[in-house]
């Protein structure tokens, strides 16, 4: 059976909006109408919220052998399912089929690191201050989790969200992008072919019109006991201050202004490499991409040049679908108008076009690889996420100067940099304000680490050890009155 659904998944159904409406899903390839989906209002949020808190009440009580199970049943299914899910993806996100499919394993990835680490979500023993008292803390699971996720990684985010909370022990509503519903629906249709409880994990999708409302419903309703977002810092910004009210926990993956700095000593074809996958990988929209590559005065005439031949020969703009193709359109008109407007600007305060600079042929929502060069702070790309195929390249002489600026934004989520002095390696390592931080390497996201950011980033920690803390409470207990 296929795995395309249209209608929500609430308590272990499927069904149409309460009021019937739908909202339509497109192509951002080629603008062809994919699918109409369900727009949840705000009964249908509030029926996924009810539906998983009584999921909880029984699902908190499963054993960690019980959710290791589930969840590497999700991982088997979502591994067999690559093909399916990355076509679905391929198709309303553009980027191509190959990243696509990578991204389902990326998302199997999360419930197989989750479904072990489970194990080991260790309390503590306390040596207690007095002898007729022991102190102990267990980890317990927060209850229902809202999850909101972004297009850009549609499977990617959701799974690495959805994974640490089933494994915490949490049941969860997931509200997916409204560019990208069709996979976030798959996924509920895997979750459903897992034989996973009712109400165990919801999948709501509702359309732009509705998003500020269901926010500010999830933000506020009691059921709900944590909110996970990863978006725009602006919406998570709204968010942070919507939970205030209710005291709720936040956890909050935002943007990012990533820095990518290339000093005298890098050794230049991995460098290369590195520069065109932190830049050009799911054609700039992703929050850890290279939005300011920053290149040191002895290396920078070599630099540019290998990096100009590395865009000619490796990037290859068009549909997704078609194999050999790596350079997708971008997600909707919004993101291209931003992209054109920060090149413009860009152009306007004197930066030099080396490549690209506007639409390729097919035009659509497609826009050319661009190097631009002799960028500077005045320009609205030093400071704003460019989230598209544009690499900024700026010029600097000592790692002092560098480290100031790579780490003046307000932004913290990823920096990257690429030497070959040992020393340098760990001085700049720890200077670089940023959550994440690549040395001489630029793909550098996996299950294993840790990943969320500093400042405006955001706050919190998905994957690795501490992903599972953000779904659980560390409770103490004092047992007292202790004849020993
Ligand atoms: P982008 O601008 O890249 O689309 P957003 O932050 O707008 O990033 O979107 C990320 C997620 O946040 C999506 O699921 C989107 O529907 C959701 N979203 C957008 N606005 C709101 C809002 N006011 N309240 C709650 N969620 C929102």
């Amino acid at each position: 059976m296929s795995l395309t659904r249209t209608e929500l998944f609430v308590d272990g159904h499927w069904r149409k909006s309460s009021d019937g409406s739908t909202f339509e899903v497109v192509n951002p390839a080629n603008g062809a109408r994919l699918q109409a989906v369900s727009d949840a209002t705000a009964e249908d949020v509030r029926d996924a919220c009810q539906a998983a808190a009584s999921a909880f009440a029984a699902y908190r009580k499963t054993t960690v052998k019980e959710r290791t199970a589930i969840l590497h049943k999700i991982r088997d299914l979502l591994l067999e399912s690559k093909k399916e899910i990355g076509e679905i993806l391929c198709l309303e996100n553009g980027k191509p089929l190959a990243e696509a499919e990578g991204e389902v394993g990326f998302a199997a990835s999360f419930f197989d690191w989750f479904g072990a680490e489970c194990r080991r979500a260790y309390g503590q023993h306390i040596p207690p201050p007095a002898g007729d008292r022991q102190l102990v803390t267990v980890k317990q699971p927060c209850g229902v989790a809202a999850i909101i996720t972004p297009w850009n990684f549609p499977i990617g985010m959701l799974a690495r969200k959805t994974a640490a909370a089933l494994a915490a022990g949490c049941s969860v509503v997931i509200k997916p992008a409204e560019d990208t519903p069709l996979t976030a629906l798959a996924f509920a249709a895997v979750c459903e072919r897992a034989g996973l409880p009712r109400g165990l994990v919801n999948v709501v999708p509702c359309s732009r019109g509705r998003v500020a409302e269901l926010g500010r419903l999830l933000c506020a309703e009691p059921l709900v006991r944590l909110l996970s977002f990863t978006g725009s810092t602006a919406v998570g910004r709204l968010l942070y201050r919507d939970c205030a009210d209710a005291v709720k926990r936040i956890h909050l993956e935002l943007g990012g202004n990533a820095p990518f700095v290339v000093f005298d000593s890098a050794p230049l074809e991995l460098t290369v490499r590195g520069a065109l996958a932190a830049k050009f990988r799911n054609t700039g929209q992703t929050c850890v991409s290279t939005n300011r590559l920053f290149v040191q005065a002895g290396i920078y005439d070599r630099f540019v040049e290998a990096l100009a031949e590395g865009m000619k020969k490796t990037l290859q703009v068009g549909d997704g679908m078609v194999a050999g193709n790596n350079q997708g359109p971008l997600i909707n008109k919004r993101q291209l108008e931003k992209v054109q407007a920060l090149v413009a600007d860009a152009m306007a305060h004197g930066a030099q076009v080396v490549m690209g600079g506007r639409q390729p042929p097919q035009g659509g929502l497609f826009y050319e690889p661009t190097l631009l060069t002799s960028v500077s702070r005045q320009m609205r790309l030093y400071t704003e996420e460019i989230f598209g195929p544009v690499v900024a390249v700026y010029k600097f002489s000592t790692e002092e100067e560098v480290i100031q600026m790579a780490n003046d934004t307000n932004m913290g989520l990823a920096g990257y940099f690429y030497t070959s002095d040992y020393q340098q390696s760990w001085r700049v390592a720890m200077a670089l304000d940023y959550g994440l931080v690549g040395v001489n390497e630029a793909l550098i996201s996996t299950c294993e680490a840790p990943f969320g950011g500093f400042k405006h980033s955001g706050f919190g920690k998905e994957g690795g050890q501490q992903g599972l803390d953000d779904f659980m409470e560390t409770k103490y207990i004092c047992f007292g009155g202790l004849k020993l």
